[in-house]
């Protein structure tokens, strides 16, 4: 069941939004060579607890951090650890959200390490395009596949492929709820969106082919094909004046 939000709840949102964009952000500017990805995560959940907010990742399904923190060929769900030190020429996907009166907001980015490949730039790039695309497409009496074309139109033009195993999805005061927010489909098919609707839109885009695999912890997600994986992601109020970005500061 898609759980609509009304416009006051959409404005309480916003707060949880906020301060997930700002977690996010501060964590990017913290990215360079000889990070670590621990030393992130805790810089997360110092920024989300003094502002009074929750790390909505840490215990959810026994998830032990605040970041997801997944490099290069790493596509999400990253645990970070003391062990992965960031180098130049890498990029890191950062996945985090924060719990604030009770609602939750969810954002990714992938960021570069130092100077990166112009293939790697390529790959950030596109990938971001994408999520804006399908964020375009999340307006009222489009369908949710409108929202998984746009997506999947950007990436595949561009010669990179779209993870299909993981989606987005509704959001609210749960941090998964219905619909999944799949990053391919067809134009017109599925749910028709209307407002109120609230989701995380968050593309997957490999540089290679699109085949995944999770490794032995139970949660890092890798492409097979052991090229480098991009992850974008806005949590996104679907209004009557179109589609309005929760996770921004
Ligand atoms: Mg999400």
């Amino acid at each position: 069941m898609v759980i609509l939000k009304t416009p006051l709840e959409i404005d309480a949102m916003k707060e949880a939004g906020c301060l997930s964009a700002k977690a996010l952000r501060i964590v990017g500017e913290a990215v360079k060579p000889g990070v670590s990805t621990l030393e992130l995560d805790e810089l997360a959940e110092e920024v989300i607890r003094q502002e009074g907010g929750i790390p909505a990742f840490k215990g959810y399904g026994g998830f032990p951090a605040t970041i997801c923190a997944s490099v290069n060929d790493e596509v999400v769900h990253g645990i970070p650890s003391s062990k992965t030190i960031l180098k130049a020429g890498d990029i890191i996907s950062i996945d985090t959200g924060a719990i604030v009166d009770g609602w939750v907001g969810d954002n990714a980015q992938t960021f570069p390490v130092g100077k990166i490949s112009p293939e790697k730039a390529r790959l950030l790039e596109v990938t971001e395009k994408s999520m804006w695309a399908g964020i375009g497409a999340a307006r009222v009496n489009n369908h949710l596949g409108d929202i998984g074309f746009a997506i999947q139109s950007v990436a595949e033009a561009a010669g990179f492929s779209v993870v299909r195993e993981y989606t987005g999805h509704g959001i609210g005061r749960d941090m998964h709820e219905s619909p999944n927010v799949f990053n391919f489909g067809r134009k017109h098919a599925g749910l028709l969106l209307c407002e109120g609707m609230v989701l995380a839109i968050e593309p997957m885009v490999n540089m290679g082919k699109r085949k995944v695999r999770t490794m032995s912890d139970g949660w890092l997600v890798c492409t097979r094909d052991g090229k480098p994986s991009a992850h974008f992601e806005r949590t996104v109020a679907i209004t009557a004046e179109g589609p309005v970005v929760l996770t921004q500061e």
